[in-house]
């Protein structure tokens, strides 16, 4: 059973807000009108960057239901460009949403993971 029901009220004060704000430094991979990309501040890959809208959704499930759809299709173009421009489009790489309290979701602002740069192994451990 999860700690908590999805999706979540926005806090407009996250990281991740204040990122798309500028109040906070990140180093920047890429941009368009509706979305940011980054570099993880804590890699987990030699490529490690984080994917975000401009807007305020909380999760994968609040961006899919009240993002319009240019929103969604420059979030997912912009997970493009990063791909191809870092070269992850040559060996491959992985793509992490995490959702919630059981997806271990640590900043409440929608966000993917892009991974790569070495080989990954399994996703996850066996049950
Ligand atoms: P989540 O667990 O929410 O999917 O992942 C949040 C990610 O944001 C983590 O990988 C963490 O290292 C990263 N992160 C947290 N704070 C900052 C920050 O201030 N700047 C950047 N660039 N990344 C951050």
């Amino acid at each position: 059973m999860s700690a908590t029901t999805l999706p979540q009220p926005y806090d407009p004060n996250n990281i991740f807000a204040r990122i798309v704000r500028g109040e906070i430094p990140a180093k920047l991979v890429a941009q368009n009108n509706h979305a940011l990309a980054f570099h993880d501040i804590n890699p987990l890959a030699p490529v490690h960057v984080l994917v975000i809208p401009r807007g305020p959704y909380t999760d994968l499930l609040s961006f899919t239901q009240s993002a319009s759809a240019v929103e969604v299709v420059e979030f997912w173009q912009l997970v493009r460009e990063v791909a191809q421009q870092l070269e992850l489009d040559h060996h491959g790489f992985r793509l992490i949403s995490n959702c919630g309290s059981n997806g271990g979701q640590e900043v409440p602002h929608f966000h993917v993971h892009l991974l790569g740069g070495k080989t990954l192994g399994k996703m996850l451990p066996s049950l």
